[in-house]
């Protein structure tokens, strides 16, 4: 240990090295490489003019013949290279997450630089960016919708980090595309906080999902009809810089199938494109057992998932996507506008418009006001929608011949396999069972709804009760006490009934409470981004207070930490959280 420590101080914390070259006005360009505090590895940490970019999509794929941004249909191209327009007007900063400038290497200084909020609103252009919009379609609450694309993301290229990993840079509200139809191609800074935010606490609850880098304000006003009610307001504007692996989604590969044969070919390249960048796994597939499947149709016996790559991009494709509804369930995410287009290839959380996080456990909820006649994207249909769009995606596969029919089938088995797989080891650890017990998760479900119990909280605190089968009736209920409020007599037995065979059901694993305890606090989060949370947050912002912003962001860096004196931001919704555009938002951002 001491020697340890000894040469861990050995060297100073940064160390720069002169690499030759250099900015405008600057005579020499520096790079430091950092002792990371929190990683064993040596860092590159570079300067924004020093990213180091690369362009596979736009080198490889091709692009629209046009750069201008006159709204188009966009045909025979997976993009158009068009610039960031936004107008800007003494932009600031508003947050940054430190992680996922390290994921592009970038030194923090850097947000320290009086230029930076130019460059990550597009204002100024950022040196070896080639921005792009990218053309995709999409079924918008199951009805297809024909042509959509980035209406205001432009994405300025892929770096290439000192992990040799690969990431998109993306503005989002940086004007308009080709792509953004009657719209103005800009975002408020209302809805980028919840997306900014949203991402980042995804990312630390352990769920897959698309990254943001930063949050700058435009200094201009926006124009938004908030509810659509014919009541326009103006609101500040913004811009959040998104990172990610990819951004291409289902909707990626649809419009180009729906089009004319000539296009359908631009669906076997974006595959290939896909594969070669995202999956290369797929390429080096050897025929082992757990490649050949048999199919539960009679006719159609065996998969073999060695002999098509496409084949296996899709079940992996299906399995990513069943895997992050799951997790969503499990933490109560709800994503609210779960179109074809807002489905990521890589199973990402993308796209967060009016998503919501489960307050009282309601199956029905949804955050989307324009999905309130049919509540088709609400919290207990998400797992299915999930699969409706994988059905979309296959379909997309076998009209290019990709596919057949029978993997398309196989696609959607596995997708329900793996839901239901990760949905069970996800529940039993919530409860700290030694296995799923489906009676008594489904019988606690439904006293949580009958009870509107608080999904975060109530999961929190149940690591508190002991598995002690001697503990009396009337004293059953006490760890619970503060999650189960205003309960009548009746509702008191039933609650106890059902604690009783918990208990008997944990006092049977063997695991200490002790034990149970640390691991169920490891995945039940003490924090969530709650929407009132983040309106707080939002109405300060908005008259100039970033504070509250960057509190939260630290607040949901740490979601599983109890985070002594942050206990406020776990209590309930006040009253006033309840009004349409705290609870729930309609798609207008
Ligand atoms: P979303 O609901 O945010 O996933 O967006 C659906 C489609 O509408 C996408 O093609 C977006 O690019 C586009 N869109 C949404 N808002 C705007 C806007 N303000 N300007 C241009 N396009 C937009
Ligand atoms: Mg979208």
């Amino acid at each position: 240990m001491g020697v340890l420590l000894m040469v861990r101080n050995l060297y100073p914390k940064s160390v720069s090295v002169y690499l030759g070259g250099g900015r405008k006005g600057k005579s020499k360009r520096w790079v430091r490489m950092e002792k990371g505090s929190n990683r064993d590895s040596e860092r590159r940490r570079v300067e924004v003019e020093d990213l180091k970019w690369d362009h596979t999509f736009v080198r490889e794929l091709p692009g629209d013949t046009r750069s201008d941004s006159y709204p188009r249909e966009v045909l025979h191209a997976c993009y158009s290279k068009v610039s960031p327009s936004v107008e800007v007007d003494n932009p600031q900063l508003v947050a940054w997450s430190e992680p996922v400038a390290d994921l592009l290497d970038l030194d923090h200084k850097e947000f320290g630089r009086a230029d930076l909020a130019l460059f990550l609103s597009g204002a100024s252009p950022l040196p070896g960016a080639i921005p792009y919009a990218q053309c995709y379609g999409g079924h918008q609450f199951g009805m297809w919708a024909g042509q959509l694309g980035d209406g205001r993301a432009i994405t300025l290229g892929e770096i290439l980090n000192s992990n040799s990993q690969r990431w998109e840079l993306q503005l989002k509200g940086s004007g308009k595309t080709p792509y953004s139809r009657f719209a103005d191609g800009l975002a408020v800074l209302r809805s980028s906080i919840r997306e900014f935010l949203c991402s980042e606490a995804m990312h630390h609850l352990g769920i897959p999902t698309t990254r943001a880098l930063s949050l700058v304000s435009t200094g201009n006003l926006v124009t938004r009809d908030m509810f659509y009610d014919g009541n326009p307001k103006e609101e500040p504007g913004a811009v959040v810089s998104r990172v990610a692996q990819s951004f291409l989604r289902f909707g990626s590969y649809q419009i180009h199938a729906s089009r004319a044969d000539q296009d359908l070919p631009l669906v076997t390249l974006l595959a290939d494109y896909a594969i070669n960048h995202h999956f290369p796994h797929i390429l080096n597939l050897t025929n082992t057992q757990t490649l050949s499947f048999c199919t539960a149709h009679p006719h159609h016996s065996l998969v073999d998932l060695t002999s098509n790559k496409y084949a296996a991009w899709v079940v992996e494709i299906a399995e990513r996507t069943a895997s992050l509804i799951a997790r969503w369930q499990g933490v109560g995410f709800t994503h609210g506008v779960l179109n074809t287009d807002n489905m990521s290839i890589l199973g990402l959380t993308i796209d967060y418009g009016p998503f919501g996080f489960l307050d009282a456990f309601d199956p029905k909820f949804t955050p989307n006001t324009t999905d309130l006649p049919g509540r088709r994207y609400c919290f207990a249909n998400q797992p299915d929608i999930g699969l409706w769009n994988i059905a979309q995606f296959t379909t997309t596969l076998q009209a290019a011949h990709l596919i057949d029919e029978k993997e398309a089938n196989y696609a959607m088995e596995r997708y329900g396999t793996r839901f239901m797989d990760d949905y069970q080891v996800i529940m039993t650890k919530k409860l700290g069972l030694p296995k799923y017990n489906k009676p008594l998760i489904n019988k606690l479900l439904s006293n949580m709804a009958v009870d509107k119990v608080d999904y975060t909280n109530f999961f929190r605190t149940l690591s508190n009760v002991k598995a002690d089968t001697s503990i009396p009736d009337e004293e059953m209920l006490v760890p619970l006490k503060s999650v189960l409020l205003d309960i009548g007599k009746e509702r008191k037995e039933a609650w106890t009934s059902w604690l009783k065979s918990y208990i008997h059901e944990l006092s049977s694993s063997g695991i200490s409470d002790d034990e149970r305890k640390i691991s169920m606090d490891l995945v039940n989060p003490k924090y969530i981004l709650r929407n009132y949370l983040c309106q707080t947050a939002i109405d300060a912002a908005e008259i100039g207070d970033f504070g509250e912003v960057r509190r939260l962001l630290k607040l949901v860096e740490r979601p599983f930490d109890d985070q002594p004196g942050m206990e406020k931001y776990a209590r309930l919704p006040p009253a006033w959280a309840y009004r349409p555009g705290v609870c729930m938002l309609s798609c207008s951002s």
